[in-house]
């Protein structure tokens, strides 16, 4: 799977010209998480974060070409215990699985693929409330006052999303990015449209559609991405 390979390179590249923390994965416990996603009132609320005006994205790009050797959380712009007011968000995902045999087993590629987009959706940090568009790919949090006084931080946080992505088959390892610069959010945000459009051509193209290009809607996103016209028109064979 390197389909995604392109717009992770481009996300790096952004975040090269910014000073980021990272800390592994195994060095920090998971924050505890819910079964269910919390309602977090207002008057409770401590921070929010990519809340309107300020910019929010989220996007999660699949890779096997060993872009990500372990685990690991990466910060740009101030951590949770350093944010006083509201500020952009976004958090970028990166999975290094195991090949998910999208060229020989569809069934099994399918599968993967609602797996990973299942985590995305359905990880409940306790006092992290998450609010996602995923018509708009925006993800708002708020975070709680109680939390904030139990030290939650992005590399908790982070954490909890990693041991969620690990439980999936076939994932290897998982950087998870938050950002909270702005200008850095408003930078990386056309990324998740892209992202999108590889995510829903290659769906159309396990679900079997037909191998006609020129008449495909999807061919302005075949030109640009590469592998994805040799793995539909070579499935075809
Ligand atoms: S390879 Fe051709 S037919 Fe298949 S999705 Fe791309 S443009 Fe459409």
């Amino acid at each position: 799977m390197k389909l995604y390979d392109n717009m992770i390179d481009v996300t790096m590249e952004a975040l090269s010209h910014s000073q980021g923390k990272r800390v592994a994965g195994s060095s920090v416990s998971a924050w505890k998480c819910l079964d269910n996603s919390e309602f977090i009132m207002q008057r409770d609320a401590g921070l929010e974060l990519g809340g309107a005006p300020e910019p929010s994205v989220n996007y999660t790009c699949v890779s096997t070409s060993g872009k990500v050797t372990e685990d690991e959380i990466l910060v740009y712009g101030r951590d949770i215990s350093e944010i006083t007011g509201g500020c952009g968000f976004a958090r970028v995902v990166v999975l290094e699985t195991e090949d998910l045999g999208e060229e020989a087993d569809t069934e099994k590629a399918f599968q993967a693929i609602r797996n990973l987009e299942f985590v995305r959706y359905h990880v409940f940090p306790e006092g992290y409330m998450v609010r996602v568009s995923s018509q708009s790919n925006q993800e708002q949090v708020r975070i709680s006052r109680e939390a904030l006084k139990k030290g939650i931080s992005f590399a908790s946080v982070g954490a909890a999303y990693i041991a969620k992505y690990k439980a999936v088959e076939g994932v290897k390892n998982v950087r998870i990015i938050f950002i909270t610069e702005s200008d850095l959010v408003k930078e990386i945000l056309p990324n998740a449209d892209k992202v999108d459009a590889i995510t829903k051509t290659l769906t159309h193209i396990l679900d079997g559609m037909p191998t006609d290009c020129g008449h495909c809607s999807m061919k302005p996103v075949c030109d640009e991405v590469e592998g994805m016209k040799e793995l539909h028109l070579g499935k075809k064979h």
